[in-house]
């Protein structure tokens, strides 16, 4: 998507390790316009899938998430909590993610009474790297018997391969933009 790359390349800053911070207009401050646009772009990809919910993880993911529901006819919008709490009562199910970013292990919980067999599911998030974030959704739709009909990512990384990975396997995941490259000397950013 033409938009996300110019916004990427405009506000986007490369960090060591291979992050790339986006905080103006995804990560921290949330530019709807743009959130709109990729809703849209996902809805036409995904178009005949006939999704039942998108499931995405907290938090960064809620926000396009709920902005791409109003492309797929307000289908609920679910996010996978990173922390038990007193709030996540009965049924859950529950697996571990390793973090990227903050390099720990986090567990990734939904409630058995918002995801259940026979929904068909589109995956949403913000950044696709290694894949470990939505191997935990994956596991989590697995459990409760869901079908993962897509996936729906912001920022593909696609040197650190996840979601090549996916793709082989069958997924249907459609990146809105996918870098190939980037530099923290120079902050250039290749797009694939
Ligand atoms: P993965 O699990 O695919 O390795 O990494 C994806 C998750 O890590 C995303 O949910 C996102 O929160 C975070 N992440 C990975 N790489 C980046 C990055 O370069 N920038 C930002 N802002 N988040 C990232």
């Amino acid at each position: 998507m033409k938009e996300l790359e110019e916004r990427i390349r405009q506000d986007g800053t490369v960090k060591p390790g291979n992050v790339l911070k986006v905080d103006a207009f995804l990560n921290h401050q949330c530019d709807v316009s743009l959130f709109d646009q990729m809703g849209a772009a996902w809805a036409e990809h995904f178009a005949g899938k006939r999704i039942t919910k998108i499931l995405t993880i907290e938090a960064s993911g809620i926000g396009i998430a709920c902005m791409a529901a109003r492309h797929f006819g307000n289908v609920p919008v679910v996010f996978a909590k990173k922390a038990q709490s007193i709030n996540l009562d009965g049924d859950q199910y529950t697996t571990t993610v390793y973090s990227f970013t903050k390099q720990k292990e986090f567990p990734v919980i939904v409630s058995k009474k918002y995801l259940e067999a026979g929904d068909r599911v589109l995956l949403i998030d913000d950044f696709l790297a290694n894949g470990k974030a939505l191997r935990g959704l994956i596991a989590l739709c697995e459990a409760a018997g869901a079908s993962v009909e897509g996936i729906g990512i912001a920022v593909e990384k696609g040197f650190q391969g996840g979601g090549d990975k996916l793709r082989e396997e069958g997924y249907d995941v459609d990146s809105l933009a996918i870098v190939e490259s980037m530099d923290p000397e120079t902050g250039r950013i290749e797009f694939r």
